[in-house]
């Protein structure tokens, strides 16, 4: 049994499939607004229209609960749509990022085995269907207003609704299995954490296929009936644009610092903007700062994951302290560990770990990683380095893992340091993250070169189809060879605080 709310009463529900409870929201809000689009308008009732549509061509298509179903198609509000009723029939939504290639796109396939495959081109391992191209094949073409509208399927907490992959990285790239339960759970906590309004509009200009923009942002409005402005991505003069008419903006840093650079941000641009939220990457305490200079608002920052939704978020009232992500959320537990899982005292530098109703299951047919990650006591194991003071005040102050996030995406070294020692003329290379004023971190390759010097053009012609842009380096260093440790580990410490400029 869950709590939830509706038209602002806290409640007690039984049903456990996340759209039955979802479905109850958008009907007592029918006639209002729930998305403003570039061309128009869709109330409550459009969208739970297009939902049951699109329920029943997934029904034809014989998707069953349980089945999964990948997606990768441009933002919009139909794909939000089949989101809403890959819930409803039980499914497994998988959404990839737009910009993977057709070779990163083959191990999720592989991986996931989808029953169905929705993108741009067909695929001849798995059935394939656009979203809505007219005649590729549309499931938007296929909805028959006379087709009976499948029951929400019953379900328990348990059952999975969506499987986030972490990273796009051909066999190691890990599936996060997140249930009802998880998604619901998250939504009920954000919605009490962030005072979420009757009369709130969020502007929403984050991608729908990582957690971020799919289940934290998207969530809070629907679980609330509130309407969305739901741009098809961040464009910073359109978001600049559009500030006036919401009152709650969810980004990654680099949208604070883009719009920062725009003369004409001005506390009075922004009076009725009651939450700036920050979050997927460390919002730097100069931006903090500058936002709080120029606006006269202090921007809340929260820090999640795939594996746990939301973990700790600034407080909505009381002190936001830059350089911190606040306290863990409402139901969730939080331990700062050593490596064994045992609880360090307050003050002391630990590996993060967290419990609660929010994280995930396990990592899909990963028994094995799912083990190492998941100690016995339920806690897991984020791979993220932080510090809590006195209070319970989380601070991240670095990563276990040598993850770079680059305009809020994340970019495993690995992968990329895999593609670059194939091509011809290197002998090995190490990829970094440094810092980066627009990016956040820009991605990094320290090459070793068999002879002549490589340039970043070189590299990057050479990878242009086998890696999707926001993993591509954006500086290349020509070096004699890598610092390592005895072990023969390279020190990427060593070479991240060496080039920590070069991107000034
Ligand atoms: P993802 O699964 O793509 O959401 O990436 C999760 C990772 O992003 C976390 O494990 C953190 O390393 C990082 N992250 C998210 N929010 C923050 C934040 N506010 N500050 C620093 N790092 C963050």
């Amino acid at each position: 049994m869950i709590t939830f709310l509706i038209d602002g009463h806290q409640g007690f529900c039984v049903m456990s499939n996340f759209y039955g409870v979802l479905e109850k929201v958008f009907m007592a809000n029918a006639d209002k607004p729930s998305l403003f689009l570039a061309d128009g308008m869709w109330s409550y009732s459009d969208l739970v229209d297009t939902v049951n549509g699109l329920a029943s061509v997934l029904q034809q298509q014989g998707i069953k609960k349980g089945d999964r179903l990948v997606v990768q198609v441009e933002k919009s509000a139909e794909n939000l749509a089949l989101y809403l009723a890959s819930l409803r029939m039980g499914a497994v939504y998988v959404p990839l990022n737009t910009a993977y290639t057709d070779r990163e796109l083959d191990y999720f396939i592989e991986d996931s085995e989808p029953t169905l495959f929705v993108g741009k081109d067909s695929r001849s391992d798995v059935v394939s269907l656009t979203l809505d191209e007219h005649g590729k094949g549309s499931l938007m073409d296929s909805i028959d207003d006379a087709s009976v509208v499948p029951d929400v399927v019953d379900l328990d907490d348990s059952d999975l609704a969506s499987i986030l992959y972490t990273s796009g990285t051909t066999g190691r790239s890990k599936g996060a299995m997140l249930t009802h339960g998880n998604l619901h759970s998250n939504a009920v906590a954000l919605t009490d954490c962030w005072g979420w309004r009757k009369d709130d509009v969020l502007l929403h200009a984050l991608p729908i296929f990582h957690v971020h923009g799919l289940f934290i942002a998207s969530h809070c409005a629907l679980l609330n009936g509130t309407p969305m402005i739901f741009l098809p991505k961040f464009e910073v003069h359109e978001v600049f644009e559009r500030l006036p008419d919401c009152t709650v903006l969810m980004g990654v840093p680099t949208f604070y610092t883009r719009l920062l650079s725009l003369p004409a941000l001005t506390p009075d641009y922004v009076d009725h903007v009651r939450l700036f939220i920050s979050g997927s990457a460390p919002l730097t305490e100069v931006t903090f700062r500058e936002w709080k200079e120029k606006t006269g608002v202090e921007i809340l920052e929260r820090y999640g994951m795939s594996e746990t939704i939301i973990n700790t978020s600034n407080p909505l009232d009381g002190e936001r302290v830059a350089g911190t992500v606040g306290f863990p959320l409402p139901g969730l537990n939080l331990r700062i560990s050593d490596s064994e899982g045992k609880e360090l005292p307050r003050g002391e530098i630990g590996t993060i770990e967290v419990s609660g109703p929010a994280v995930m299951k396990g990592y899909w047919r990963m028994p094995e990683k799912t083990k190492e990650e998941m100690r016995q006591d339920g806690y897991f194991i984020t791979g993220d380095l932080g510090v809590q003071d006195g209070e319970g005040r989380v601070s991240i102050v670095g990563r276990g893992k040598d993850l770079v996030i680059s305009g809020g995406f994340n970019v495993y070294p690995k992968e990329i340091e895999s593609v670059i020692d194939e091509l011809p003329g290197v002998q090995e290379c190490a990829v970094i993250g440094v810092p980066h004023a627009d990016f956040g971190e820009a991605v990094v390759a320290v090459v070793v070169p068999d002879k002549d010097d490589l340039s970043l053009e070189d590299v990057k012609s050479e990878i242009a189809g086998s890696l999707a842009k926001f993993k591509q380096p954006k500086a290349v260093v020509n070096v004699a060879e890598l610092p390592r440790n005895t072990m023969g580990k390279v020190q990427k410490n060593i070479l991240r605080e060496k080039y920590s400029d070069l991107m000034d």
